[in-house]
């Protein structure tokens, strides 16, 4: 069985050597979606009793290792340096310095490897996470899945 629970941030970015828009700096409305899987819960008289995971159980692990540290914060490339300079000269600026530019694919890969370690089995139902899908735009999105990964 596979669960999905979608959330929502907002944050700018640029894509430093895209040829068209994305080089400027700007923002989106990004959406992340968490696609688990594992075996419902059998558990009579449980809270998870029929589930996989408990929905609000899922964002808010997502919430804590992701969205709160995303959120309206400025997603930089750290070689980057004019924009890095930039934002280091505005007092108490949210800026999340990568490894890697940020697209939507190097943001969902990075989404996947800080929850995996996050989503433990905890009931023995074989829990774990499939896929991180990260919408840039409602019509462009990147997923990270395991076998990919
Ligand atoms: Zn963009």
């Amino acid at each position: 069985m596979q669960i999905t629970r979608r959330l929502e941030f907002d944050a700018g970015h640029r894509i430093p050597d895209h040829k068209s828009q994305c080089r400027h700096l700007h923002g989106h409305r990004y959406a992340i979606e968490i696609t688990l899987s594992g075996d419902v819960i059998v558990a009579s008289g449980q809270p998870e009793n029929g589930m996989v995971m408990d929905f609000s159980e899922v964002k808010a692990i997502a919430q804590r290792c992701v969205v709160a540290n995303w959120d309206h914060a400025f997603l930089a490339y750290s070689g980057d340096t004019l924009v890095v300079a930039f934002l280091g000269s505005l007092p108490d600026h949210k800026t999340v310095l990568l490894d890697v530019v940020p697209t939507a694919e190097n943001l969902a890969q990075l989404a996947f490897a800080m929850l995996d370690p996050a989503y433990q089995d905890v009931f023995g139902n074989h829990l774990r996470l499939e896929r991180v899908r990260l919408y840039e735009t409602p019509n462009c999105w990147a997923d990270a899945t395991r076998a990919k990964t």
